[in-house]
């Protein structure tokens, strides 16, 4: 009988005692709202937003209620309005397009290359027709971000970042987050850093910055923000701009601050496991890794390869056996949406051409997530079972 692993693979880390200590000072406080401090107090979430900023080279960041929230707020602050067009990858997850919805927006997708980030040949073509790219580092791969900077300049376009996988990230660099006009971040659960929900929007514009703190539902309260424009940047927006409240409050980010200040270790630590894997399934037939750029600096905390040309029946045959093997892996194949796996022809509020070459390569992708709570050892060991369960039914059913 094979060998089967048994750990979770939805099972994060606890969060740091630090975090613990101070979510507990702030629940004994009973000051939970973000404004809602003491004489002389900054409060956990300014706090946070000072340090985030910081740590990523940004002026201004704020600290919202999901990453969701986070990209329809920048969206609004552009000034997307009801029936505009909005670029955006093909291949992401749901809460993209939706923040594209929640502005009334209509996404127009961009295809996806076998490196699975965004085809820049493809944003070329449709850049006449929309002056906005909501851009998704979808899990956590970058695409060539000097030429994806000088297409869209060309083009007039204004870039928002969607960071939810690339927390930690750079490009050539730079942070991701900080080619475009506005970095998005999800604090999710499944993400770099875990406050079961939350999201971080950072930016250097004044302007920008002070209409997205005033979607946030700063009421009047604008100046106690640490990491926020001067209160002359407000001096029309405040009466411009409606609350759509989505605030963090100081119980998130009392969790969040010490995870942050560790994301450097946790990086290292995933990309390790990364690697495991990587090297694990190295030149098994039938099986395609994914290229990383040498540009690239990525946070491995979930891994992708290819099936290509394979049937439906392979790859499903495939992931059952290695589910019996308890491997889980996703597939971005499937005819229905499962689980956080749904795909651009899914979201059928949205009306769009076919992509047939984007199509052919959804086909063949194939995602696993890598907990922390994982070693190096299971990782090697995942890697094994997929190696041998993936060359098996290759050579069975000749893919
Ligand atoms: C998780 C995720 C988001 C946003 O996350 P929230 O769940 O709203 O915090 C955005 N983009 C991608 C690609 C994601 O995976």
């Amino acid at each position: 009988m094979s060998e089967r692993f048994t750990g979770s693979f939805t099972q994060q880390e606890p969060i740091p005692k630090a975090g613990i200590d101070a979510a507990l000072r702030v629940l004994q406080s009973g000051r939970l709202h973000r404004y809602n401090v003491a004489d002389g107090e900054h409060g956990e979430t300014a706090l946070l937003e000072q340090e985030f900023a910081t740590s990523v080279d940004a002026k201004y960041c704020l600290a919202v209620a999901s990453g969701g929230y986070a990209m329809a707020t920048a969206l609004r602050a552009v000034g997307v309005k009801a029936g505009d067009k909005v670029l955006s990858n093909a291949f992401t997850l749901a809460p993209v397009p939706g923040a594209i919805a929640a502005v009334g927006g209509d996404p127009l997708f961009v295809g996806v290359t076998r490196d699975l980030t965004i085809d820049l040949d493809d944003l070329e073509a449709k850049s006449d027709q929309a002056s906005v790219l909501l851009l998704s580092h979808m899990r956590g791969h970058m695409c060539d971000m000097d030429r994806l900077m000088s297409i869209c300049d060309a083009a007039g376009i204004k870039v928002i970042e969607d960071c939810a996988h690339t927390m930690g990230a750079k490009w050539n660099g730079t942070w991701s987050g900080r080619n475009g006009v506005m970095g998005c971040y999800s604090c999710q659960t499944y993400k770099h850093v875990n406050s079961g929900e939350g999201g971080l929007l950072v930016s250097d514009d004044d302007d920008l910055m002070a209409r997205a703190i005033m979607l946030s539902g700063s009421y009047m309260l604008f100046e106690r923000h640490l990491a926020g424009p001067p209160k002359e940047a407000f001096a029309q927006i405040k009466y411009e701009t409606p609350n759509i409240s989505g605030r963090m409050d100081h119980l998130r980010a009392a969790i969040l601050r010490p995870q942050l200040a560790d994301l450097e270790t946790q990086v290292t630590r995933w990309n390790d496991r990364y690697r495991a894997v990587e090297q694990g399934l190295a030149d098994t037939t039938g099986l395609t890794v994914i290229a990383r750029d040498v540009k690239e600096r990525y946070v491995g905390s979930s891994i992708q390869f290819l099936l290509e040309g394979w049937s439906a029946e392979g790859v499903k045959e495939a992931i059952a056996r290695c589910s019996a093997r308890g491997v889980e892996l996703k597939w971005f194949g499937g005819a229905e949406p499962v689980a956080f796996t749904s795909r651009y022809d899914s979201w059928r509020y949205v009306a769009c051409e076919p992509m047939p070459a984007t199509d052919e390569i959804l086909r063949g992708i194939v995602d696993m997530r890598l907990p922390l709570t994982f070693s190096v050892e299971d990782c090697a060991f995942i890697a094994q079972i997929i190696r041998s369960e993936v060359s098996a039914v290759y050579q069975e059913m000749g893919a």
